[in-house]
């Protein structure tokens, strides 16, 4: 949900508020309304609020219209064009200079989710600002990396997680142990300067695009790079994959899609040889 905004929005409308975020449902929803569907302020909030009265269970107009119109308000701004982020380039570059730094291999792991993080904030950003693509604020994101990365509990266990080092290590020491050796630098206030990145370049090379739904897989990009075989990419729709065997060439779903296709094609042709007979 969170980075596809404008389908996300769109399911709202035709579905009903269906999180049990219904702060979240109604900003998305606004946002989608007032930049996709381009709907007029009166129409919104009327669409809005019969979503409410309808999905809320002991919804009270007078008790919730406030809350319910700061989000109207925050859909409707200017600077919050809906999200949609569909896949995120990792680089050659970023790997080669991950590789190039003395630390173990699942450390490694957590530097590129914590590269693939500063990106996808930054692409984050620059869509919000979409209608704003002239302004020095977008100049500014689009030229910059932003390298310092906001460590608390919520983020640090999102880095952690798509890393996927594994339970046995704790993410409070692996960063603690990255700052003691200057490749990441604790700034305090939870803020985390990533040094590793300050004399990167731009980078040219795609090494691949890591899926919105392989967002929480990053770790496995790491491992794709080095040639473990424990990770592959399904060559129908790209998507990261651990294979059963050595054999195994597309994801669950892409399989089970090849395998309906094939099932369809048998029955075409058992179908025109039974008409070919009949003639
Ligand atoms: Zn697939």
């Amino acid at each position: 949900m969170q980075y596809n905004e404008i389908e996300y929005g769109k399911n709202i409308l035709d579905n009903g508020l269906v999180s049990n975020n219904v702060k979240i449902d109604i900003i998305i929803l606004s946002k989608y309304l007032y930049h996709i569907k381009k709907v007029k302020f009166k129409e919104h909030k009327s669409i809005v609020y019969d979503l409410c009265k309808r999905d809320i269970v002991d919804f009270n107009e007078v008790k919730h219209y406030k809350i319910i119109d700061e989000c109207i308000k925050k859909g409707r701004d200017k600077k919050s064009y809906p999200i949609q982020i569909n896949s995120i380039p990792i680089y050659y570059e970023y790997l080669k200079l991950i590789d190039s730094i003395d630390v173990a291999n699942d450390y490694k792991k957590v530097l590129l989710s914590l590269i693939f993080d500063r990106i996808l904030n930054k692409e984050k950003n620059l869509q919000k600002l979409y209608l704003f693509k002239d302004s020095e604020e977008y100049k500014n994101i689009q030229n910059n990396m932003n390298l310092c990365y906001y460590s608390n509990k919520k983020t640090n266990k999102i880095i952690f997680n798509s890393s996927r080092i594994g339970s046995t290590y704790k993410i409070q020491k692996v960063l603690k142990d990255l700052n003691d050796n200057n490749i990441i630098k604790d700034i305090g206030r939870s803020r985390v300067i990533c040094n590793f990145l300050k004399n990167m370049d731009i980078p040219n090379f795609v090494y691949y695009n890591i899926q919105r739904k392989d967002f929480d897989k990053v770790g496995w990009v790491w491992d794709l790079y080095k040639g473990n075989k424990k990770v592959k990419v399904c060559e129908k729709c790209n998507c990261l994959l651990k294979p059963k065997s050595n054999r195994t060439k597309y994801c669950d779903k892409c399989a089970r899609e090849i395998k309906n296709e094939q099932i369809a094609e048998i029955m075409r042709n058992k179908r025109s040889k039974l008409k070919n007979v009949i003639k």
